[in-house]
């Protein structure tokens, strides 16, 4: 059962919204104060957090940001005015995962929650490292040989899927699940499309080969270029 926490002091607000996710077989906690939500975010676990901005207490943006400090790293929605009180940059700055401007409908609200939930079952921030290679999860950063690239979020999550097992040959029907949340469905011809973006970018400019592909089988990730080969004797030889 998903566990959800609203932090939010208009009364006649989380009420419906507490009825309308409890409907739907959510577990829902609700604060009015920004201080008492806090402390709910710190001690439960819940997997995702609507959280309003104008709070007494401690505003969104602390509470958001003591949260982040501690380390967790549920999924936070939050909510705000239209009268401008909200700076999308600011919010995400202090680690919120989306927006949603007042006055919504519920129907859009559940949408986004359903969405923050599936991206939480995909885990926590990861620094991820093929040879010369860094993933960054949280900061959506992709760094080779100390260069940065810039990646579309599809190309981002694909290279990280591949990157979390390097030496595994991924099928093309596993990335279409795990990247475009299309199980049994969906085009091959979109993931081939997508790995000669990615060689575009993350291959052809540097002298190693990390994008490989097995013919029929799928795709893998694997540190081959000289420098990587010679680090790892390096570090043999001085054992
Ligand atoms: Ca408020």
């Amino acid at each position: 059962m998903n566990r959800l926490l609203i932090v939010e002091d208009e009364t006649s607000l989380t009420s419906v919204l507490q009825r309308g996710f409890e409907a739907e077989g959510m577990r829902v906690d609700v604060a009015s104060r920004g201080d008492e939500g806090l402390r709910l975010a710190l001690e439960g676990e819940y997997d995702a957090i609507i959280l309003d901005i104008m709070l007494p207490g401690l505003n969104g943006y602390r509470v958001c940001a003591g949260i982040r400090a501690a380390g967790l790293w549920t999924p936070i929605l939050m909510l705000t005015a239209k009268d401008g009180e909200y700076d999308e940059a600011e919010g995400l700055d202090t680690g919120a995962d989306d927006y949603l401007t007042k006055p919504f409908s519920y129907l859009v609200l559940q949408s986004r929650v359903r969405a923050l939930l599936r991206r939480a079952s995909r885990g926590r921030p990861e620094r991820i490292e093929v040879g010369d290679l860094v993933l960054e999860t949280a900061a959506r950063r992709c760094v080779r040989a100390g260069r940065e690239i810039p990646l579309t979020a599809r190309e981002f999550d694909l290279l990280a899927v591949l990157s979390r097992t390097p030496g595994t040959v991924v099928p093309k029907s596993a990335l279409l699940e795990e990247v475009w949340d299309l199980p049994g469905e969906g085009d091959p011809n979109i993931v081939e499309v997508h790995i000669s973006a990615l060689r575009r970018k993350v291959d052809r400019p540097f002298p190693g080969k990390l994008l490989h592909t097995e013919r029929g089988l799928g795709y893998r990730v694997l540190a081959t270029d000289t420098g990587a080969a010679e680090s790892v004797r390096d570090a043999t030889s001085t054992r």
